[in-house]
C-alpha cells in the first residue's frame, strides 16, 4: 500500500490523498490553441520517476508536489505548495 508523508500530517494511506497531475502535464497560461493540444494530448508518459502534484483532500488540504516512481511507488521527496486550511483536523 502506497503511503505518503504529509508534512503536516505524518505517514498516511494513499487514499486520503488526490493525485491532480504530473507537474508536465501543466498547461502554460501563454500557450497557443495548438500548443495547448499538444502539450495535454501528445506528451510523453514514461515510467520512471515523475514530479507530481497531489492534495491531502481527507486531511490538511494541503497540496503537496511528490516525486514519485510510476513503477515502484517509491517517493524520494515530498514538499509542501502552500498552508493547509485553517478548519483541518488533521
Ligand atoms: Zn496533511
Amino acid at each position: 500500500m502506497l503511503r505518503i508523508a504529509c508534512p503536516y500530517c505524518g505517514r498516511r494511506a494513499q487514499a486520503e490523498f488526490v493525485f491532480e497531475r504530473a507537474l508536465d502535464a501543466i498547461l502554460p497560461l501563454d500557450a497557443t490553441p495548438a500548443a495547448a493540444v499538444e502539450h495535454l494530448f501528445a506528451r510523453d508518459n514514461p515510467k520512471g520517476w515523475s514530479w507530481e502534484l497531489w492534495r491531502h483532500t481527507a486531511g490538511c488540504g494541503a497540496w503537496l508536489r511528490l516525486h514519485r516512481h510510476t513503477v515502484t511507488h517509491q517517493i524520494a521527496a515530498v514538499e509542501t505548495l502552500g498552508a493547509p486550511r485553517q478548519d483541518a483536523g488533521g
